[in-house]
């Protein structure tokens, strides 16, 4: 990232709400904001291949749920944050991979500028390609402040999107829906 390009930016567009840049309040906004930018597209510089790489061997193929990890994401079109929990469940084919690893690879997806929709298909996506899994269902859900502090403000309201890949039967989706509400 170009650090001094978003300070910059940062402090034009307080001046273009007609802010004074030297107040005390203000002085290190450019920095701060700045600083938070990097770190919320900070997934950019990691890497889902790297964190799904280590698996370990299991016999058996039974369904594998990690819910409520939770995220923080940043929407492209309006660069306002959105927020939830995320839910992955996979069919492993002989190779499952560390708990954490999973919750490592929501952070990847989610610290760049996104929309929901894609974060639940990319997560899905990645899984499929590392773990190679009979299936995978990712089911997310979160709430915009772009919807909840401005334009229609529906506090509270919330989006959900989900994702099936592979092999993942009907009767195990609804089971998995059922147990991460
Ligand atoms: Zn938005």
């Amino acid at each position: 990232m170009d650090r001094e390009k978003a300070m910059k930016a940062v402090k034009m567009l307080l001046e273009a709400i007609g802010e004074d840049t030297e107040r005390e309040g203000l002085k290190e906004t450019p920095r701060r904001v700045a600083d938070a930018f990097a770190e919320f597209t900070g997934g950019e510089n990691m890497s889902a291949k790297d964190i799904l790489s280590t698996t370990f061997d299991v016999e058996g193929g039974d369904i594998v749920i990690e819910k409520d990890i939770s995220f923080s994401s940043t929407c492209e079109h309006h660069l306002m944050p959105f927020f939830g929990r995320v839910a992955i469940a996979y069919i492993p084919d002989k190779k499952v991979v560390g708990l954490s690893k999973l919750a490592r690879c929501v952070e990847v997806f989610a610290k760049r500028l996104q929309l929901q929709e894609r974060l639940t298909e990319q997560i899905a996506s990645a899984i499929m390609e590392y773990l190679a899994p009979k299936g995978v269902m990712v089911w997310c859900e979160a709430e915009h402040t772009c919807m909840t502090c401005r334009g229609v403000k529906k506090a509270g309201s919330k989006t959900v999107t989900y994702k099936v890949k592979g092999d993942f039967p009907k009767e195990k989706i609804l089971e998995v829906l059922a147990l991460i509400k």
